[in-house]
């Protein structure tokens, strides 16, 4: 089967979180070769396939079956794979089916491979995410299995195929602020607590706010105000209270404490609650590590982009494998129209991205 049968076959699977519709058992066929552990957990599956090919180092590529819901619109079925100048529109065309087909194809061609050769999938990336890598992750270290290097096929491409690698991501750290007040009639404002009134001073210096100045591989961590609700739609009664909303991409030198502590300068003389809470954990892998310098030179060997080492966007599955001090890289197709309706993808990327895999192996 070549990687654009295999592709579409995967493509045709109505994966829709955190159902895998059958294509683990497809897979499970597929890499016959591979040793298998299975890990099923409240819905979601997990399936960790691995060949031990000889002494030396771990590589896992990973990735997830799972696809966000079609919704309405499309111009095809979104899974029937339909292509069409070049270009193969489904759900999960970009993310992540394509990378996910080619590192299958890679990993199950493989011949010159001197250590342990692995695949992680999970039926729950879309989802809230923690019954998928992490879980298959903490067993793999309960039994001494955890990999050296992973490469996790996301899309992480931007205007050309090749152009970024993510070496790294930001983590996520939610915030609501609730401020008191006393409620009053607008046309007595000093028998009043206006919550809207207080707050409005501080907001200039929060409002955008850089918490840390980034460094080489993380820009700024920056505050970002998301929703301001307060009031009753009224123009004569000022309300009890005031509620603010807001997300921090943090690099590595922002953390939870440090978001407490900007909140809490600016609040200091207010009367209010604050409610944090980190969704993900930033990590970065050295730029120096082989992963990344295999990675980087089979691009640039294959088509003639210098890609860029980047941390931008969501988060990813990658980050458990950060977490676990796992040397981590990120790189699959172009990400322009993931969630999207009509995802599509590059028939030549998916070729060229399975030629990348299959050499980076090679040169492992
Ligand atoms: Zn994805």
């Amino acid at each position: 089967m070549d990687t654009i049968s295999l592709f579409k076959k995967i493509l045709s699977f109505e994966s829709i979180t955190p159902d895998d519709a059958g294509a683990f058992d497809f897979i499970e066929e597929y890499l016959s070769g591979f040793e298998v552990i299975k890990l099923d957990i409240g819905g979601v599956k997990n399936r960790f396939f691995y060949k031990r090919f000889g002494e030396g180092e771990h590589l896992c590529f990973a990735g997830h079956i799972d696809v966000v819901p079609p919704g309405e619109g499309w111009l095809s079925d979104p899974f029937v794979p339909t292509e069409k100048e070049g270009m193969i529109y489904a759900r999960g065309a970009q993310d992540m089916k394509s990378g996910l087909s080619a590192f299958l194809k890679a990993c199950r061609d493989a011949k010159n491979f001197s250590g342990t050769l692995s695949v992680l999938l999970t039926s729950d990336e879309e989802g809230d995410a923690t019954n998928g890598t992490v879980k298959m992750l903490e067993l793999l270290k309960e039994r001494g299995m955890l990999p050296d290097y992973a490469i996790v096929a996301e899309p992480t491409c931007e205007e050309r195929f090749g152009d970024t690698i993510k070496i790294g991501r930001r983590g996520s750290i939610n915030g609501v602020i609730e401020k008191m007040g006393v409620q009053g009639h607008a046309a007595y404002p000093q028998k009043a607590k206006n919550p809207i009134h207080k707050v409005a001073q501080v907001l200039p210096k929060m409002a955008g706010a850089f918490l840390d100045e980034g460094d080489e591989a993380f820009a700024p961590s920056q505050f970002v105000i998301t929703d301001i609700r307060a009031g009753m739609e009224v123009t004569n009664v000022t309300p009890a209270n005031l509620k603010m909303m807001f997300n921090v991409r943090n690099s590595t030198k922002t953390d939870l404490e440090a978001v407490k502590a900007f909140v809490d300068q600016h609040f200091r003389d207010m009367d209010y609650t604050l409610t944090l809470n980190q969704s993900a954990k930033p990590f970065v892998t050295d730029r120096n590590s082989k992963v990344i310098e295999v990675m980087s030179e089979t691009i640039f060997d294959l088509v003639d982009i210098k890609p860029e080492l980047s941390t931008a966007g969501g988060t990813s599955d990658a980050r458990f494998f950060g977490e676990f001090g796992v040397d981590t890289v990120e790189f699959g197709v172009k990400n322009d129209t993931i969630h999207a309706i009509n995802e599509r993808v590059g028939v030549d990327d998916v070729i060229a991205l399975e030629r990348i895999f299959a050499q980076v192996i090679e040169r492992f």
